[in-house]
């Protein structure tokens, strides 16, 4: 039979998510077995053995729905956060929020505010709400602000500000943003996408929550998926006042966060030792990488994030392949507009060392 309907036209200028293959695929079709995957800005030590013993304690239970308003766990991000239950919606992932800031402000012709480069998302959401993408080219590699706020128009609806810039590591102060926040319109949202947030070392992050206790429309995002290792699992919260919150939690779906997510996301968050020992690790493979890039000549972006975006002097995309070949997995900075930019999260001490050892010689040979 014809099919005589057609995906919405604002879908067209969509190109779908190319997932990278498993691990175990790659090692097949090239016959190799210890591939590392720095790629993706995932964990390398994995989450916390408190969360696993919760997990397996739980799953007697998985007959049974989850909370649908994800109560224990909004309790113990409140605690912790200094903020009310009222303040906070959880998600299947911070992806999830991403998608319902567009579903519940976006109307088709409204227009959103991003950074160039930064995370896909937000042009995506905005793409299916049939909104408006405006992209704002990075100076320095990070958020260029006041271009930002010169791109304000009475369309636009909302600014996604991640920080750490994805996929850049960059970082925006406390200062820089309270200067930016005061001059926003309130005809606007700031999304403050903060999934590094907790590998931040330098002290003049930005205190966001700040901004929520001083009135400001924002709405702060933070996922477990990075520094507490669970990205396989699909938790992540966003902080806003509770209109915002009411409003968004109009579009959500019952269920939306699984009940192994939330038990898990509870473990994770009694065991800071775990959270201290990811960062402790990441701050030296950042200060590590960092180092041996300086040796080998090769210019990188001063990183607050889980990764580092450096520049390799050679087409990214075939040193890309090359590294593949070699079993060593990067990002290639094309997709984001930077053909000779890559990407790499930090993995474990003896894995930083391989990618080092491994680019080292790949670019040896391209040259
Ligand atoms: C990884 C990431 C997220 C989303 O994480 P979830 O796994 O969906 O919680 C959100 N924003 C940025 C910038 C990210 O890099």
């Amino acid at each position: 039979m014809t099919k005589e309907f057609k995906k919405r036209a604002c879908l067209e200028p969509i190109i779908p998510y190319m997932p990278g293959k498993p691990i175990e695929e790659v090692e097949r079709e090239l016959g190799i077995s210890d591939i590392i995957k720095m790629a993706s800005n995932e964990n390398p030590i994995g989450p916390s053995p408190r969360v696993m013993a919760a997990i397996i304690d739980y799953l007697p239970k998985l007959s049974l729905y989850p909370d649908g308003s994800a109560y224990y766990l909004k309790q113990a991000l409140a605690a912790r956060l200094g903020v009310a239950e009222q303040n906070i919606i959880c998600g299947n992932g911070a992806d999830e929020l991403i998608t319902f800031s567009g579903m519940t402000y976006l109307n088709p012709g409204d227009e959103i505010i991003i950074c160039n480069p930064t995370f896909s998302e937000y042009e995506f959401t905005a793409r299916v709400m049939d909104a408006v993408p405006v992209r704002v080219p990075s100076a320095n590699f990070g958020h260029d602000l006041p271009a930002m706020l010169a791109a304000v128009t009475p369309r636009t609806k909302i600014i996604y500000v991640c920080n750490p810039n994805n996929p850049t590591g960059t970082m925006l102060t406390h200062a820089e943003l309270e200067s930016f926040i005061k001059e926003v319109p309130p005809h606007i949202l700031v999304v403050m996408d903060e999934a590094y947030h907790e590998y931040v070392t330098d002290p003049a992050y930005v205190r966001s929550i700040e901004f929520l206790h001083a009135g400001y429309n924002v709405f702060i995002l933070r996922t477990f998926s990075k520094i507490y290792g669970l990205a396989g699992l699909r938790v992540g919260y966003g902080l806003a006042s509770p209109e915002i919150i009411a409003d968004i939690n109009t579009v959500r779906e019952p269920f939306n966060v699984n009940a192994v997510a939330q038990i898990a996301a509870q473990a994770a968050l009694e065991d800071n030792g775990h959270l201290l020992a990811v960062r402790e690790a990441n701050t030296q493979g950042r200060a590590y990488l960092a180092q041996e890039f300086a040796r080998m000549g090769l210019s990188y972006v001063p990183s607050q994030a889980n990764f580092i975006f450096v520049e390799v002097g050679v087409e990214a995309r075939a040193l890309f392949q090359r590294l593949l070949q070699k079993g060593v997995i990067v990002r290639p900075g094309d997709i984001f507009g930077c053909p000779q930019h890559v990407r790499v999260s930090f993995g474990t001490a003896e894995q930083n060392r391989r990618f080092i050892r491994t680019l080292e010689e790949t670019l040896r040979e391209m040259v």
